[in-house]
Parts: structure tokens; sequence; C-alpha cells
């Protein structure tokens, strides 16, 4: 059997299992193959007529099985790139996804010079490692409940020759009396009943980093209420949130007496990263 008709079949098994479209199957094929091999994607192109030896055919169907099992292909390779750069992932952390980057962007607009930067639950790391490439001049901190995603978190940091403060913190827990100029999170925000965390990708993801409460908004609402003790005058902070919290997460911003409280949406028109800053009514801390 050829290189190509071994991906055609894995292709169309493919589509049936992931529900992916035969264009995505046959991608989706050929790079976990590539991988799998050790090779660049067109060399499979290039050898289709080719067939693979029984030690590459014992090593594609072990790989396969795995990807038809429904495990996330970010976590086979073992990488996943975010705003341009591989980051490493396991399953200790969330898969970063496109959307965060409307959240990285939005702390680039905001942020002054020689910002100091904390991101909370930082995962993979990457948020806070790429602020710190995007922005040298920023000195960043980033925390996280889990001692294994810091861990994957600080390897990205050094892969990427990322400077980062790095953390194990209950949100501010490890940090009393700081203060920055940018709070940044991907908190969980998922509903704890909802049933999209039964399915896909997000079945082999983190839970504590997926879900929170029965509105999802557990984690956001301690983070609006604690982050005012730790942000420096006009200092931001920035959530990202799911797509039907575009008014919830703003009005608890609101609440909180946060000051040009916004929402903006992803590419997709959906809601995606609120934040306000701290010219807002609340009593700042002595420091
Ligand atoms: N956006 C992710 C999803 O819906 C969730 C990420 C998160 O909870 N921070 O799959």
């Amino acid at each position: 059997m050829t290189f190509a008709a071994y991906l055609a079949g894995i292709a169309g098994r493919l589509a049936a299992a992931a529900s992916l479209s035969p264009r995505e199957a046959r991608l989706e094929a050929r790079i976990l193959a590539a991988a799998g091999l050790g090779v660049e994607p067109v060399w499979l192109i290039a050898h289709d007529t080719d067939s693979p030896t029984p030690e590459q055919l014992a090593r594609l169907d072990a790989l396969f099985a795995r990807r038809l099992a429904g495990e996330p292909v970010a976590y086979i390779l073992g990488e996943r790139e975010f705003y341009g750069r591989p980051f490493k992932v396991g399953p200790a952390t969330l898969i970063p996804r496109p959307e965060t980057e409307h959240l990285v962007e939005a702390a680039l607009a905001r942020g002054p010079a020689r910002a100091r930067v904390l991101d909370i639950g930082t995962g993979s790391g990457c948020i806070a490692v790429t602020l710190k490439l995007e922005r040298p001049d920023w000195s960043v901190c980033a925390l996280d409940l889990s001692a294994k995603a810091l861990a994957v978190a600080q390897a990205n940091g050094s892969r990427l020759g990322a400077e980062v403060e790095w953390l194990e913190s209950d949100l501010f827990a490890a940090l009393p009396g700081r203060v920055f100029d940018l709070i940044v999170s991907n908190p969980p925000y998922i509903p704890e009943s909802d049933p999209h965390l039964g399915a896909g990708d997000v079945r082999y993801e983190p839970r504590t980093a997926l879900a929170s409460g029965p509105d999802g908004l557990d984690v956001i609402r301690a983070i609006v209420k604690q982050a005012p003790a730790h942000l420096a005058d006009g200092g931001w902070l920035l959530l990202e949130h799911g797509y039907d919290q575009g008014e919830a997460v703003p009005d608890l911003l609101r609440a909180a007496g946060y000051g040009e409280v916004f929402m903006a949406r992803d590419l997709a028109g959906r809601a995606r990263v609120s934040g306000g800053n701290a010219n807002g009514a609340w009593q700042q801390p002595a420091t």
C-alpha cells in the first residue's frame, strides 16, 4: 500500500470520527503523519507512491489510533502555535486558541511603557510569553494554581527566550502588596453543566482550566473583586470570557467601580474580551 492510499483511508476515518470536512481530514492526516515520521508534510506529497516500511506503518497506526479515539491533535504533536510562535502543550494545560490572541492585542493596545504585567492562570504560558516577547520593556509575572501547568509554562518561556516571573498561586494569594499596570487572564469560564465540556478536544483538557461554577463566572467574579487592590492608578484588568458573557462581565466590572469598561468581539463576531481600568471609584490601597 502507498502513502497516498494509506492517508486517504485514514482521512476518511478521521472525517467521520472528528466530524471534519474531507479537506480538513486530508490536511490533518498529512500533518500528523509527517510529525510521526519526522518529515515535512510536503515529503508525503513527494513520496505519495512509495510504500511505508512496516516500522513506519506501525508508528502511523499507533498515532492515528490516539487521534481516532478523540485525543486532541495538539496533545499528540505536543505543540500548538500561538501568535506566530510554537508552544509546548500537554494534558496539564489548556490548548492555546486563536481567539485568545484578542486578549493579547487588547493588552498590547493598552499597556504603558515599562508596564508591570500579571497573567492569572497562565496555563501553557502563551499569553505571558507572547506579551514579554512583543514588549521586552514590560516586566511580566505569571501565576497558575497548577504546578504541572507552571512547569510547561516555564519550559515555554525558556525555549522561546522570554524572561517571566512564574508563581504558583491561587489568584493573588502569593502576591500580597504587589501592584500591576496590566492584569490579564483567560480564566475558566464555562458553566459546570455545559455539554460542551463533554465534546471534542475539551474532553481531554484540564477541567479546572475550563469550568467555573454554575454560570461559569465564579473565577471571573473573584478576579474582578480582588484585582483593584493590585492595580496601579489607571491600570487595566482585561478578561477573556464566553460568547454569551458579553453583558455579564462588563456589568460585573461596572458594578465593582472600574472605569472605561469595554467589550470586544473576536473575528467570528462573538463577545470575547472585556476590561476596565482603575480610574474607578474604589479605594486605592496605601502603597
Ligand atoms: N474558549 C474555550 C472553549 O470554549 C474555553 C477556554 C476557557 O475556559 N478559558 O473551548
